[in-house]
């Protein structure tokens, strides 16, 4: 008997310990802007979602043949505006919300990277809205792409209040889509694929949606890319570009399938490839 209590004192101490090494949610100010990254899963994928992958390099930064990887979402909170950029599976979404004090009522902007389900499944259940109050914001070329692919459903609860946009090309000028937020083309992954820059008081963070979803070998050796990128090479091409970019600029990023805090700066290493720094 005293045994087991004690065992589970033990266990019950276990638990908090894993609850408190893993978090959920980390709070990054960009100037006046807060970004919030939200954890929906941890899971471990295979290194059979590479394309064409160099068995050297795989041996090199996959020994295991697995990886870690987790599905994001991100919060932007601005003097004018709450902003969720993707709505992930719409899981645990929810609890993270309101973690952070918001409802889904206060959402006034949701903006999407691209149109895959672990990306917009949150958006509404059962043909209803989740963010009732919420205009949804989608690239015109992700749209069409969209339609013609995985239908409309997930747009249909949302009417008129869907506002499409072009990208604009990173490194260029680039009018705000929302204050403090510009739209930036990484077709590749999908035809429409968008990252978010979020910039105040002369600070950016870069919301680089699926530029990366194995960071263990795509960071080092950014040509690889994955079975599920519509295009791999355009995938590869705007991968480097927008490394170097975050790189040159010491410009943060955040990744909707990074590890926690999936927040980081990206630094060049040798032969091409680079290193993520987490952000603290
Ligand atoms: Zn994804």
């Amino acid at each position: 008997m005293k045994t087991n209590i004690f065992l589970g004192v033990l266990f019950s101490m276990a638990a908090v310990h894993v609850f408190s090494a893993e978090p959920n949610i980390f709070t990054y100010k960009v100037g006046n802007i807060e970004v919030s990254t939200m954890v929906e899963n941890r899971g471990q994928g295979r290194s059979s979602v590479l394309r064409n992958p160099n068995p050297a390099m795989v041996q090199k930064y996959l020994p295991s043949g697995t990886y870690a990887s987790e599905t994001n979402t991100v919060l932007v909170k601005t003097p004018s505006h709450i902003i969720l950029v993707d709505t992930g599976f719409g899981t645990t979404l929810f609890a993270n919300l309101t973690s952070l004090g918001v409802s889904p009522g206060q959402i006034d902007a949701v903006l999407i990277t691209h149109s895959h389900g672990d990306h917009i499944n949150g958006l509404q259940k059962d043909g209803k809205a989740l963010f009732p109050n919420a205009k949804v914001y989608v690239s015109v070329q992700e749209k069409d792409f969209w339609l013609n692919s995985n239908g409309a459903a997930a747009l249909t609860p949302y009417g008129n209040n869907v506002e499409t946009f072009r990208p604009g090309e990173i490194g260029t000028q680039i009018p705000d889509l929302l204050p403090g937020i510009k739209a930036i083309a990484a077709f590749g992954h999908t035809p429409g694929h968008t990252m978010f820059m979020v910039s105040s008081e002369g600070k950016e963070l870069l919301i680089w949606g699926d530029l990366v979803h194995v960071e263990d070998i795509q960071i080092p050796v950014p040509d690889q890319s994955v079975t599920y990128d519509t295009n791999p090479l355009a995938a590869a091409e705007i991968r480097k570009k927008v490394f170097a970019y975050a790189a040159n600029n010491t410009v943060p990023i955040a990744g909707l399938h990074l590890r926690y805090p999936a927040i980081a700066f990206i630094t060049a290493g040798s032969e091409g490839g680079y290193t993520l720094t987490p952000a603290k």
